[in-house]
This record gives structure tokens, C-alpha cells and sequence, in this order.
């Protein structure tokens, strides 16, 4: 099997004055590429810390985190920025969408920041919001959408770019059943259409079920489980 990303041997520890969390004590994480892989453990067991280090959001007390042949975790800030614009793509359980924008706009948001041309950012914006269903509301602005539907904007947000890994920290979080079963189908169907690799920290264990692979944290240190 190839790997996409692998942590090796990673602990976090917090420091708040003289009091020491030692989060993640140890974690050993491959993450499968073209997979989809759920992260789960009960609250406060690290799981965003995680998935921050994964994503190079965090830098981790010690180890190593490996991407296409590079040892990523100790890189300078710049080029940590630059291998996320061109590399990762966040979702989070809060959309983060800029509600002053229309569902387009914030869509094609990443690509205009990266430069690319606003007929091509828009275009490709439009193709990606039509993959989430939401040909339709283009031009409404977040504040006029669902729960749901302003979450697959933030996924589309997120593929746009065409990132190789998607990280997801509870994507599902704050939506109802339904919805949450529409969003967890859109990841499914991009590991399947798009091979792309996605890594998605749940607490819903159904859900977990049905990805590739469960990861389970516990005690600071995480195995996988399937
Ligand atoms: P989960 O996502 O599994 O609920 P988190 O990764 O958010 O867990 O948190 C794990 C533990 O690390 C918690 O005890 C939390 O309080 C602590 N923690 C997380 N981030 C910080 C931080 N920036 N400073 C201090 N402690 C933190
Ligand atoms: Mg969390």
C-alpha cells in the first residue's frame, strides 16, 4: 500500500506555566492514499491536536511527518503555508465561510489567493460547487443557506485547489442526520471518483464504519482498529 502522509512516532505536549499535558504520546499514523481513513476517540484524547500536526497547522513536540519522501514536520513557516495551498485541504466542523461573500465567491476564494485568474477561479469554482449539489445557490450568500448546505460550500472550498489530502476535524459536527449523511457521502464519493485521501475525525461511529479505515486515540497513543 502507498501512503499519502505518515506520522511517525509523534508526541505534543501542552506547557501552561508549570503544568504539562502530554497529549500525544507516541502516535504512529499511515495514512493510505486514495482512502478514506476516520480518526475517532473519546473528547479531549487528542484528536484535533492530531489532525492540526498532520495538517502542519501544529508542530509536534517530536517525530516525524513524512510526505511524498519529506520529513514536513520541522519546516519553516513559509513553506509549511505554501505545501497547505498546494497540497492539503481543510474542513472543519464550523464552516469558516466569509459570510459577506456568496457561496461562488468563497468557493473560488483559495484559487484567488493562489493567483490563479478569476475566470478560471470562478469556472473551476462552479464545477465544484455543481459536484456538492449546489449548482443552484451560486449567488447566495452563507447566511441564506442551511446548516448542510454551507458545509458542502466548505468542502468545495476545499477541493477546489485539488488538493491531494483532505483533513476533516468533525465535518459532520453540527448537522443533523440527514445532512450528515449528504456530507459524509461527498467524501466517500471523492475517495472513489477522484482517488483523492482523506483523513476525517468523527465521533460518529457509524460513520467511521463505513470509511476505509478506523484509527482509534486513546491514552495519547492511536492504532488502527481496520
Ligand atoms: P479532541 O479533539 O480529541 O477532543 P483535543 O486535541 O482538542 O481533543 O485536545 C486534547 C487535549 O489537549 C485536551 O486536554 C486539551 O485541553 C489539550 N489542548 C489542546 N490544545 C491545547 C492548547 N493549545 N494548549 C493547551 N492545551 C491544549
Ligand atoms: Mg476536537
Amino acid at each position: 500500500m502507498s501512503y499519502i502522509l505518515e506520522a511517525k512516532n509523534i508526541t505534543r505536549t501542552f506547557k501552561e506555566g508549570r503544568i504539562e499535558t502530554r497529549v500525544l504520546r507516541g502516535v504512529d499514523l499511515s495514512l493510505p492514499e486514495g482512502q478514506l481513513t476516520a480518526v475517532v476517540g473519546k473528547s479531549g484524547s487528542g484528536k484535533s491536536t492530531l489532525l492540526h500536526i498532520l495538517g502542519t497547522l501544529d508542530t509536534p513536540t517530536s517525530g516525524e511527518l513524512i510526505f511524498k519522501g519529506e520529513n514536513i514536520a520541522r519546516l519553516s513557516e513559509r513553506k509549511k503555508a505554501a505545501l497547505r495551498g498546494q497540497h492539503l485541504g481543510f474542513v472543519y466542523q464550523f464552516h469558516h465561510l466569509l459570510m459577506d461573500f456568496t457561496a461562488l465567491e468563497n468557493t473560488a476564494m483559495p484559487l484567488l489567493i493562489a493567483g490563479v485568474s478569476r475566470a478560471e477561479a470562478f469556472e473551476r469554482a462552479r464545477d465544484y460547487l455543481a459536484k456538492v449539489g449546489l449548482a443552484d445557490k451560486a449567488d447566495s450568500r452563507p447566511g441564506e443557506l442551511s446548516g448542510g448546505q454551507r458545509q458542502r460550500v466548505a468542502i468545495a472550498r476545499a477541493l477546489c485547489p485539488q488538493p491531494d489530502l483532505i483533513l476533516a476535524d468533525e465535518p459532520t459536527g453540527n448537522l443533523d442526520e440527514e445532512n450528515a449523511a449528504q456530507v459524509f457521502a461527498l467524501f466517500e464519493e471523492l475517495v472513489r471518483t477522484e482517488q483523492r485521501s482523506v483523513v476525517m475525525v468523527t465521533h460518529d461511529l457509524s460513520l467511521a464504519g463505513r470509511c476505509d479505515h478506523i484509527y482509534t486515540l486513546e491514552n495519547g497513543r492511536g492504532s488502527f482498529t481496520c
